[in-house]
């Protein structure tokens, strides 16, 4: 029905006759001449019917926005000075030897170029409307280039694309299981996957050594603002490849989207270790753009009398650091007191600070609530220790290890957006060396990544001390978010039930939850490993989007519901009793 989109006509089509189809985005009546911008997917044109053809121009005044056109007419040069430079096609225009609505369109529920002054329910519950936004079709255009570029960079490196079951048992990727019961076997339950990680890893036991797929997971968590419940995954898994080639096989897939997609050389990656990451940036995903660092001075403060400090500095669970802001000294009192508040959201009980105007008067050069209760000698350690210079601000984290390593790692991240200290555009990085396990309140361990995540040490290692263990695990980072995950597993049984022995997985749940993964591991396992993308979080940074939901055609909102559709909705009682569920309604629900 058309010749040509919209959005590419400029003056080299100029005398060209064509058929345009699209959505009026505008209509304006310039006393005798009407303009119409005609909108597609590749943007708009201005159109314009004048009264010489008396058909078409009656048409034209009855169309309105939103309204689906099919134009033919001819490109000619705007005047001088009716071209708007701020247009793509701003050049020229179209003037209109024929018109067809193919259809009408009511009004719409908000005006496209209005789409911030309403609500993002409405543009959800409109979801259709919604994308039709130039932001939209650009943000969803980019993602379908990045997929392509992805397959054809994991085809090029001999990856086969091989779908895996959406109704499965649950993959333990820590999160909670959606769940769909099963008709046909009563009681039973299918969980839907929170990532394909035992198949992919079954797949490598048959043999395929590259595997790669774009694939959908779930995982019922509590939302935040960049997580929605049903996600996409670039999931990979290869076999005989260690840690350094599964890392850089990787690399080279996001450096070379990064310069295909967006002309930037991301360079490459530097390698940091977990610890490393959590001491100094407070963070397992450090956002390497802000300059700031946590420094360690619990020895410095171990016999002062001040209890604030001395008490963690003489606690091994704690931790008292120092983060210098250069030229922090202009932050004003009241944002000062905003920031104690900011931190107050990760428990920290306050957030001492020192002001050093002069670094060489320790007596009336240091402004600070807390410098009466330091000795000098304590004082001319840390402004040392820190390189302090006159005119920054010395912020202080004094409590449990958590709590210091959290609060400080966000004011660092806040700091760095409220002061604009970024000192590039792109940084990435590798975290590696996490620990095996993390301990939980009561004690217990628990798998930092999955529990099929190979350790570094022998079994009798790992079974001697769990707490201390190394992983053989990596994550991606870039710019303080963690683009994938990945780690070398276990292929062999032995190791495998150490860890499930370690995590308290009884035999028996291990054989009822992955008896087919253990005997797998039997028949001849490859050593393997792999990692998974997370791609709208990839495609968020590329676009420089805010929000997730920008970036993906029909997202959930923050309360796990598609607002459209209304989902989830209410069943009839047939469909329940077909599945063998009874509901438990509020009154007949044990009080
Ligand atoms: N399955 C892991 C995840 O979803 C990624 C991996 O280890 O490959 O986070």
């Amino acid at each position: 029905m058309r010749s040509v989109y919209c959005g590419v006509l400029n003056a080299s089509n100029i005398d060209q006759e064509v058929t345009l189809c699209g959505w009026v985005d505008r209509r304006r009546d310039h006393g005798g001449v009407i303009f119409i911008d005609l909108r597609d997917r590749d943007g708009i044109v201005q159109v314009v019917f004048d009264p010489d053809v008396e058909a078409n121009f009656k048409m034209a005044d009855k169309v309105r926005s939103e309204y689906v056109l099919q134009v033919t007419g001819k490109v000619r040069a705007r005047s001088e000075s009716t071209v708007n430079k701020n247009m793509a096609t701003g050049e020229i225009e179209v003037y209109g030897t024929n018109l067809q609505i193919l259809n009408t369109a009511e009004t719409p529920p908000f005006q496209l170029d209005e789409h911030i002054s309403v609500g993002e329910d409405v543009r959800l519950k409109y979801r259709y409307l919604d994308l039709r936004r130039q932001a939209m079709q650009t943000n969803l255009r980019f993602r379908s280039k990045v997929t392509n570029a992805i397959r054809n960079y994991l085809d090029d490196n001999g990856f086969l694309d091989i779908e895996t079951p959406i109704l499965t048992r649950a993959t333990p990727e820590g999160a909670r299981d959606y769940l769909v019961p099963s008709r046909t076997h009563d009681g039973k339950f299918f969980a839907l996957p929170q990532s394909p990680q035992l198949f992919k890893q079954l797949l490598m036991v048959s043999g395929f050594d590259r595997y790669y797929q774009i694939a959908k997971c779930f995982r019922d968590e509590d939302l935040r603002a960049d997580r929605q419940p049903e996600f996409t995954q670039i999931d990979i898994e290869t076999s005989f490849m260690d840690e350094e080639q599964i890392m850089s096989v990787t690399e080279k897939m996001i450096r070379k989207l990064f310069s295909e997609l967006k002309g930037v050389d991301l360079g490459e990656f530097p390698r940091m270790p977990f610890s490393e990451a959590i001491e100094k940036y407070g963070s397992d995903k450090p956002d390497m753009r802000i300059p700031l660092e946590m420094i360690e001075i619990k020895d410095l403060m171990k016999d002062v009398e001040f209890k604030v400090f001395s008490a963690p500095a003489n606690d091994p669970k704690s931790r008292v650091t120092a983060m210098r802001v250069p030229k922090g000294g202009e932050i004003p009192r009241k944002k000062i007191d905003a920031y104690t508040k900011f931190v107050s959201i990760y428990g920290a009980k306050g957030l001492a600070y020192i002001k050093v105007n002069d670094k060489d008067d320790l007596e009336n050069g240091l402004q600070s609530p807390i410098v009466k209760f330091l000795p000098a000698e304590v004082c001319r350690a840390i402004l040392d220790r820190v390189g302090a210079e006159n005119g920054d601000l010395i912020f202080f984290g004094a409590d449990t290890h958590k709590v210091v390593t959290e609060a400080l790692g966000a004011l660092r991240c806040k700091l760095g957006e409220d002061l604009d200290l970024y000192t590039c555009e792109w940084a990435p990085l590798w975290v590696v060396d996490f620990p095996m396990f993390e301990e939980l309140d009561g004690g217990a361990l628990t798998a930092l990544h999955h529990p099929f995540t190979a350790p570094s040490c022998s079994p009798e290692e790992l079974r001697a001390n769990p707490a201390t263990a190394l992983s053989r695990a990596y994550d991606m980072v870039l710019n303080g978010t963690e683009l994938g995950g990945g780690s070398v597993r276990i292929h062999n049984q032995d190791m495998q039930q150490s860890v499930f022995e370690i995590l308290g997985i009884s035999e028996e749940e291990q054989r009822e939850k992955f008896g087919f993964l253990l005997d797998a591991l039997k028949f001849g396992a490859p050593p393997h490993g792999g990692l998974a993308f997370g791609l709208d979080r990839l495609i968020m940074l590329m676009t420089g989007s805010d929000s997730i939901r920008d970036v993906i055609a029909f997202p959930k909102t923050q309360s796990a519901a598609c607002v459209m559709t209304d989902a989830p909705g209410a069943v009839d009682t047939k469909q329940l009793q077909e599945l063998h569920i009874r509901l438990r309604t509020k009154t007949q629900a044990p009080a």
